[in-house]
């Protein structure tokens, strides 16, 4: 029988933990404080230990967490940032507005990740970052990376906003170099119910920093010592993730599962992601390759399975970035033009993964 299944569905994603959510917005409502408060500072804790590493410090959102990281930094004026070419145009633009120079590095084909044999042809005296994604929850490969960038003096920061859980032999992403910048995004494997972002870290001085930079460069209350922002996690948001974090590995095994299904049983004209031994793929996105991408996914459609496209138009393609970020990317326009993502969320239950295996795995290029 023809089914309807929508790529998301967050109010299916959320009912399981409904009555905790309900109490801790009731908690904070009824306390009456609403910004910085106790919700925000035991978010931080948690985090920070899930995490294993020192600080975590709660900002409004993920690409305010990349700003401010770049920020607190304190680099010259037009330092280069490396960036994949390959990634959600917040990482890019977090160094465009913090007043640096973004260089593209291209991705491997296999991980999607940037490809570390890419990175040391790109480096100048003006490099001082690299910026690395962890695409679709797929760990890069950081044993060459961290090497390159000792080898070099380049800072390294961490785009985590969709590895929540994600491991590399065993140690969770965001805890390697100096900074990892996460998103609470509603869709994220950890999502609040608005916006929320965090940056963690191990470095107790560019801790101490970013928490004035949050909050219009001042920890004492009308003694500004920075020039700052107006960035900081609510408490709402805060108690909410609080309650969410404790059920993360409902989210992280469940998606788990699905990519399972999927990745044992899509036929072989399916490019399926290849987790590799080292890591744990916390698989925020399941994408697929398919060279006739676009017929497949109305084929699905056609079936009543919906899916996205993560993402359509690579960063040096946007029309905002013409003058910024010129050169060719064909590995990451390849990228852009054959991955489709398929459901992949608590909302969708393990029979509706099977049975959009089935469908896919009816689809010829005759249909
Ligand atoms: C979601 C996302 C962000 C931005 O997070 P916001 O909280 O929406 O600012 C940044 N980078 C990547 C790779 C993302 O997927």
């Amino acid at each position: 029988m023809k089914q309807f299944i929508p790529y998301e569905d967050l109010g299916k994603v959320n009912a399981p933990f409904i009555e905790d959510i309900n109490n801790a917005i009731q908690t904070v409502v009824c306390k009456g404080w609403y910004i910085l408060g106790s919700q925000v500072e035991s978010f931080e804790n948690e985090f920070a230990e899930y995490l294993g590493v020192r600080h975590c410090i709660g900002v409004a959102n993920g690409l305010d967490a990349m700003i401010l990281s770049l920020k607190a930094l304190d680099l010259e004026p037009e330092s280069e940032i490396l960036v994949p070419s390959n990634t959600y145009i917040a990482t890019i633009l977090a160094v465009v507005q913090a007043g640096l120079k973004p260089v593209l590095i291209e991705p491997n084909i296999e991980t999607y990740n940037i490809d570390p044999l890419l990175i040391e042809q790109s480096i100048t005296n003006k490099t001082r970052a690299i910026l690395l994604v962890h695409l679709y929850g797929n760990p890069c490969n950081m044993e060459p990376i961290l090497n390159i960038a000792n080898k070099n003096n380049l800072y390294v920061l961490e785009d985590c906003a969709q590895s929540h859980g994600a491991l590399f032999n065993h140690q969770h992403t965001g805890t390697f170099g100096m900074a990892g910048c996460y998103s609470f995004y509603p869709t994220k494997n950890l999502g609040a119910l608005g916006d929320a972002g965090a940056i963690v870290t191990n470095d107790d001085d560019f801790a101490r920093k970013l928490r004035y930079l949050r909050n219009y460069g001042s920890l004492v209350k009308y003694q500004n010592d920075f020039i700052g922002y107006n960035s900081r996690l609510d408490e709402i948001q805060a108690a909410i993730l609080r309650a969410k974090l404790k059920h993360i590995n409902v989210v992280l095994d469940h998606k788990k599962a699905i990519a399972k299904i999927y990745t044992d049983n899509l036929g072989s004209k399916f490019i399926v992601p290849i987790v590799s031994d080292n890591t744990q793929h916390a698989f925020h996105i399941f994408i697929l390759r398919y060279m006739e991408r676009d017929k497949l996914r109305a084929f699905l459609l056609q079936n009543g399975i919906n899916t996205d496209v993560h993402y359509p138009t690579p960063p040096h393609k946007q029309i905002a970035y013409k003058f910024i970020l010129q050169g060719n990317y064909p590995i990451s326009e390849l990228i852009h033009q054959t991955v489709i993502s398929l459901p992949c969320s608590l909302a969708l239950d393990i029979d509706q993964a099977t049975y959009i295996c089935e469908i896919l795995n009816s689809f010829s290029t005759e249909n």
